[in-house]
């Protein structure tokens, strides 16, 4: 029998239209979808009749499927000649494990592309009127993890050289860890009054933003019980959303009515 093939996709950071066009033909050709808790479920409507869709989600600190199975049905069902879409939040290749599904794919011979998706820590802070980049304020850009290994005396963060040399850096996973990173960022260099920014479910139509400054941010957190998924944001931009925040739930349903997407 053919061997078929995997498609490791990246389905966008919420808003179910920033998937790319060869995403969405993934979803729509694939046999088999397997797909991660932070995937706007609204793409799989578009999956043909027949596809076999499968929850592998990842809820915080629990597995619906842990890793090793996920890699071990990508595998079986390539195996069996079938077209297979792993449909994953943001880019598969930014805390997504793609390249760890990859490095499986490639062993055991499986066929396979890498569809990039636009990930969260650009597109939340887009969506909030803060580019992470911008001529006058910020040159270099960061994407860090900041999972609370450090409880268990493993946090591999340079954090002299992310205070020091980086501009904007976006922390995912980063809400329950908040007090360390404040605390790692201003302890190394940063200014306590370095503005910063949480943007929970961003690009969704819950989008929550709150900003403030490194020093205030995690009350501010508290205050608005601020949980997973966000984006904590930290650098000079977050100024610009004063002069250019242009969403809200109104644009968002806006946005969403003239769509070629439904
Ligand atoms: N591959 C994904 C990231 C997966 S890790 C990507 O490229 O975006 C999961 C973390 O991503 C969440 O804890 C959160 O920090 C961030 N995240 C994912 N979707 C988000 C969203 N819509 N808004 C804010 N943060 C999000």
């Amino acid at each position: 029998m053919t061997k078929g093939k995997v498609f490791l996709v990246g389905a966008g950071p919420g808003d179910p239209k920033l998937i790319t066009v060869k995403g969405m033909e993934c979803i729509q050709q694939a046999d088999v979808i397997a797909y991660d808790r932070l995937v706007n479920k609204e793409l799989l409507t578009y999956a043909k009749q027949g596809a076999e869709l499968i929850f592998c989600g990842k809820l915080p600190g629990r597995h619906a499927l842990i890793q090793e199975q996920i890699n071990r049905l990508l595998v079986e069902k390539a195996e069996q000649g079938l077209i297979v879409t792993r449909l994953k939040g943001g880019d598969p290749c930014v805390f997504g494990r793609g390249g760890e599904e990859a490095e499986e794919l490639a062993k055991k011979n499986i066929a396979f592309e890498i569809i990039p998706g636009i990930t969260a820590g650009i597109a939340a802070p887009a969506y909030a009127g803060i580019p992470v980049t911008h001529r006058d304020h910020a040159s270099s850009f960061a994407i860090v993890t900041a999972h609370g290994r450090e409880q268990k005396g493993e946090d591999h963060i340079n954090w002299q050289a992310l205070a020091q040399g980086i501009d904007t850096i976006a922390f995912y996973m980063g809400v329950g860890n908040l007090n360390h990173i404040c605390d790692q960022l201003i302890r190394h260099g940063k200014k306590p009054s370095t503005p910063a920014a949480i943007i929970e479910w961003g690009t969704t139509a819950q989008q929550r933003t709150i900003t403030g400054e490194l020093s205030t941010i995690e009350q501010k957190a508290k205050e608005h019980q601020i949980t997973n998924p966000a984006i904590v944001l930290v650098g000079d931009v977050v100024q610009l959303r004063e002069k250019i925040n242009w969403f809200d739930n109104h644009s968002y349903e806006m946005l969403n009515e003239h769509s070629l997407i439904k």
